[in-house]
């Protein structure tokens, strides 16, 4: 089977001696503290590199300013626990990630989609939601989304954030892959836009560029909010494995992350141009696709008639899987919409990949 399916980053390129010898040192040199509960808002070392990195990347962070989370998927249900009461109102890009949705759900949230296009989220469809509803948050991944890996230009950015000064609900920006662009400038972060710096949330991971298993993420907020956070963390944790915060901060300190980074870029680009270069033969005749400038994720249109959920059976007959995109919505979904994912196998995989996706639509 070679699938297309899973968002997950390419074990091979973990940096498994690096993080052995984080972990060596910390058992060996501070066994007891690593080994101790320790404080809520995470690991002092850990927190202070973050806010270096971040603020390398031109948003000042100050160590104070974060809380490391259980991956970023728990800042998530903290954001959501603050925030969120029954019938509460979630804006949400649509298509969106779809463990987010899940997190609404599960609080009762009434999610409503924001409609998108090529570009990411319209903000003239963001500002007539918003004048409708009395919306409490916006969830968004602005830097190649998931699932469409799109990423929004920066006037966007400025739209979203003059949209909530002006309605006055909170920016909870998700940024898991921002570090993986292959091609094309960064596009600044959200929360570095002063309109909105008082009501915008950014949350990091170290899933995609360091390993997933770690479950380590982070999450920036202003004081008040990461107030509340803090408490719905001590009742869901207590705090992050000590151990792991402590390793991800020592690796930080011994170890290159960013030329570790750069490896996985270099891989992943020529993955993606791969896949870019197999699709036009693979896919029936009328289909869109986008070329993401990062992340782990192209998104594609088959022409009407064609159903992505129905077809993945013959897809997985021919031993090739994808996710369907209608999953994804929660407006109308576009049954040929589909989530390929390219940063698992090697170029030559994803050539015959393809070659068998394309048996699929014969
Ligand atoms: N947000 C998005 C958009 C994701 O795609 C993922 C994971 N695939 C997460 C959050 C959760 O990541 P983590 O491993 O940091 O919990």
């Amino acid at each position: 089977m070679i699938s297309f399916a899973g968002g997950l980053p390419a074990p091979e390129l973990f940096d498994i001696t690096g993080i052995r010898a984080a972990y060596d040192r910390v058992l060996a040199e501070i066994p007891r503290q690593a080994l101790q509960y320790s404080t809520t808002e995470g690991d002092p070392e850990l927190r202070t590199a973050v806010a270096d990195r971040l603020t390398d990347r031109g948003l000042p962070t100050d160590a104070d300013d974060l809380l490391i989370t259980t991956g970023s998927q728990q800042a998530l249900t903290l954001l959501t626990t603050a925030l969120v009461e029954p019938g509460g109102v979630v804006l949400v890009e649509d298509p969106c990630y779809l463990a987010a949705l899940q997190t609404f759900a599960f609080a009762g949230a009434r999610v409503v989609p924001v409609p998108t296009d090529d570009q990411g989220l319209i903000p003239a469809a963001l500002e007539e939601i918003a004048a409708r509803e009395k919306a409490t948050l916006l969830y968004i991944i602005p830097t190649f989304q998931n699932p469409t890996g799109r990423t929004l230009p920066a006037e966007r950015r400025a739209a979203v954030a003059e949209a909530a000064a002006r309605h006055g609900f909170w920016i909870v920006e998700d940024d898991p892959y921002g570090e993986l662009r292959y091609d094309g400038e960064r596009v600044p972060s959200i929360a570095a836009d002063p309109t909105a710096a008082d009501r915008t949330v950014l949350l990091g991971s170290f899933s995609k560029v360091m390993a997933p298993g770690l479950r380590l993420g982070f999450l920036r907020a202003p004081a008040g909010l990461r107030r509340a956070c803090v408490i719905a963390k001590q009742a869901a944790d207590l705090h992050t494995s000590s151990i792991d915060q402590a390793a991800a901060a020592r690796y930080l300190r011994d170890s290159d992350l960013d030329a570790h980074v750069a490896g996985m870029r270099a891989a992943y680009q020529e993955r993606r141009d791969a896949m870019l270069e197999g699709l036009p033969a693979a896919l029936p005749e009328g289909s869109r696709w986008n070329r993401p400038e990062g992340g782990m994720f192209i998104w594609v249109n088959l022409p009407d008639g064609h159903d992505a959920t129905a077809l993945l059976r013959t897809a997985i007959g021919h031993e090739v899987a994808y996710v369907p995109g209608a999953p994804f919505f929660s407006g109308e979904p576009d049954p040929g919409s589909v989530r390929l994912s390219f940063t698992t196998h090697s170029a030559e995989e994803i050539g015959e990949g393809l070659r068998r996706l394309a048996k699929t639509f014969a």
